[in-house]
């Protein structure tokens, strides 16, 4: 007996999805393993507790692979588990004893980090634009890592700050960059700010914050400090970035480019919301002005300024909720893996 393991994922649970993913799947298994019809024994598919649209046993059959016992079993609800799975188990008698070569489509490539290619997302754009929120998402539903490269600058602006150093003057803030020290850290899968040892994922948030930190990373000495840290952790694993210069200059081959963005009126009500929820009262004109001011500065700043690739796939999300903005990228995604 050989056993032969698949998995795909779906974007939205409905019957056209589950049909036309379990037919690419078992397609490819198929092909891949040059599969005859009598050496197939059983097929049995598992699937997350997400989906109820539509059997995938049913949908296999209706695909003409109805030569042999099909059957579908719903897994244990995990958290932190890939979202919108369907596995497969072929169990297989093999003429020639040849090895199984098992297949990962889509997000549940993720599942098999072995055997297949690290998934490198790239999401730019500018401040408010619901890209941080849209990475958390992607990188919870594919089971991988989220990086906030803003978070890196944020830290390296509230060291400035708390040095009373003027975040414009390049020298001044090239000057403490031997002495500064930022790590990522990720606790219940969640990314942890550490700025000289100390956990700064809360104060880097600070409205006085965003302005340092646009400020200190228009130096150059700042970029490629960060960007070198970001490529390690990118290249070691699967991982959505979000940032402005990530699908440009921090991961120029990234197979996945997205370039959020939103009318800044809408951004700053978004942003004003978020800071109101902090606790921290800030005027709104003078929100929608400062992202106006920032977005101006990104965008203009000599070195890797804030700047949609050349291939990168742009979302307006000024009219759309969170979960349309996920739908869409996913979509994109799903397509090209
Ligand atoms: O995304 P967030 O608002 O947290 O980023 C704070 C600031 O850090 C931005 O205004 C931008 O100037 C800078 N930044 C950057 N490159 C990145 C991420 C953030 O220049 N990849």
């Amino acid at each position: 007996m050989t056993i032969i393991r698949g998995a795909t994922t779906i974007v939205q649970d409905n019957k056209t999805e589950i049909s036309a993913s379990v037919k690419e799947l078992l397609d490819e298994v198929f092909a891949v393993n040059v599969l005859q019809k009598e050496e197939v024994k059983c097929f049995i598919f598992s699937l997350t507790t997400d989906i109820h649209s539509y059997h995938p046993a049913k949908a296999a059959r209706e695909s003409g692979y109805d030569f042999a016992p099909l059957f579908a079993a719903i897994e244990p609800e995990i958290d932190g588990g890939l979202k919108l799975c369907i596995r497969l188990m072929l169990l297989t008698e093999l003429a020639d004893n040849r090895a199984a070569k098992h297949i990962y489509q889509k997000g549940a490539k993720t599942l098999r980090k072995d055997i297949s290619e690290k998934l490198n997302i790239a999401l730019d754009g500018p401040a408010g634009s619901g890209k941080s929120t849209v990475a958390k998402v992607l990188a919870k539903d594919y089971n991988i890592l989220y990086l906030d490269t803003g978070a890196m600058y944020r830290a390296c602006g509230l060291k400035a700050l708390r040095l009373g150093i003027d975040t414009k003057d390049g020298a001044a803030v090239a000057k403490m960059l031997p002495s500064l020290d930022v790590k990522v850290e990720y606790k219940d899968g969640k990314q942890h700010t550490l700025l000289d040892g100390e956990d700064v994922s809360s104060a880097i948030r600070e409205n006085a914050v965003s302005m340092a930190a646009s400020n200190v990373s228009a130096h150059p000495a700042v970029r490629i400090k960060m960007v070198e840290m970001q490529r390690e952790i990118a290249g070691s694993m699967s991982c959505v970035l979000d940032g402005r210069d990530i699908g440009s200059t921090v991961l120029p081959n990234a197979k996945f480019k997205f370039f959020v963005t939103a009318d800044s009126a809408v951004r700053a009500e978004r942003r004003y919301k978020e800071l109101q929820a902090r606790g921290e009262n800030v005027d709104f004109e003078k929100l929608h002005e400062e992202i106006k001011a920032r977005d101006k500065q990104d965008s203009e700043r000599e070195f890797s300024p804030l700047k949609c690739a050349d291939d990168a796939i742009v979302v307006d999300t000024s009219a759309m909720d969170i979960d349309e903005v996920v739908a869409t990228i996913k979509k994109h995604i799903q397509s090209k893996i």
